[in-house]
């Protein structure tokens, strides 16, 4: 835990491509803090750094300038090991398009993260039946990806993220490829994950979504700020 007890905090935080012999900024100084079982959302239009802010937070990339602290650890100075590892113990990450390996079943896709952890078989079958009964998926587990839903797909998508009992569960445009009832079910999916305790936070560029979380930010022009 850090000093203050957030999961996440930046200050100062800032992110730029190198296009040719350009650096184009995206971020321009992300202050920011989530704090144990918050629930929150960023949204932004298309193109606004929401991707880019998010792939820091969740390790996937690192940040031109700045600085970012998951339960009080500096994350700049850490090797790309380090990374990997802090990436693979405490992050849960949820894409858009589900990101499931296609020829593995969905029990199979949920035990991955145990299996890199190191986790004995028989705790990782345990871990892994409880979390999918949880998620209201138990019965799939034999079923690879295109046998079932998008609702299925992105169900297994969140236990695989939350078999390894991470700090936070972070979320890309989550329910993006989903039809408007799956979106329903899969966001009252999150609401049930924060009352029971989750670490949550989301991004999204439909306010209808944002709505749902407890917390709200906005990001325009490379600047975040929290809005009531
Ligand atoms: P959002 O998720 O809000 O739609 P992104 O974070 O994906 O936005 O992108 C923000 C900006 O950064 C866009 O202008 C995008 O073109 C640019 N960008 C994103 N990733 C890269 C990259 N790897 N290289 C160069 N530019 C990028
Ligand atoms: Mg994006």
């Amino acid at each position: 835990m850090s000093p203050t007890g957030s999961i996440l905090e930046t200050s100062a935080l800032h992110k730029s491509y190198r296009m040719g012999r350009e650096e184009v900024p995206v971020l321009h100084g992300i202050d920011f803090s989530l704090e144990p079982g918050d629930f929150g959302a960023i949204m932004g239009p298309s193109g606004s750094g929401k991707s880019t802010l998010l792939n820091i937070l969740g390790c996937l990339d690192r940040p031109t300038r700045g600085e970012y602290r998951i339960e009080g650890r500096q994350v700049s100075g850490l090797s790309e090991d380090e990374l990997a590892d802090l990436r693979s113990e405490r992050i849960g990450f949820v894409f858009q398009s589900f990101q499931l390996l296609p020829r593995l079943n969905l029990f199979e896709n949920v035990e991955l993260p145990l299996r890199y952890l190191g986790i004995p078989k028989a705790e990782r079958r345990r871990k892994v039946s409880e979390m999918m009964e949880r998620l209201g998926i138990g019965d799939r587990g034999k079923h690879v990806p295109a046998e079932v839903s998008g609702g299925q797909r992105q169900r297994a998508a969140v236990a695989r993220a939350l078999v390894k009992d991470p700090a936070i569960l972070l979320a890309d445009e989550p329910t993006g490829n989903l039809d408007s009832t799956t979106t329903a079910e899969v966001l009252d999916l999150f609401d049930q994950l924060n009352r029971e305790g989750n670490t949550i936070l989301l991004i999204t560029h439909e306010a209808e979504v944002a709505s749902r979380a407890r917390r709200r930010w906005k990001i325009l022009d490379g600047r975040m700020e929290e809005i009531a």
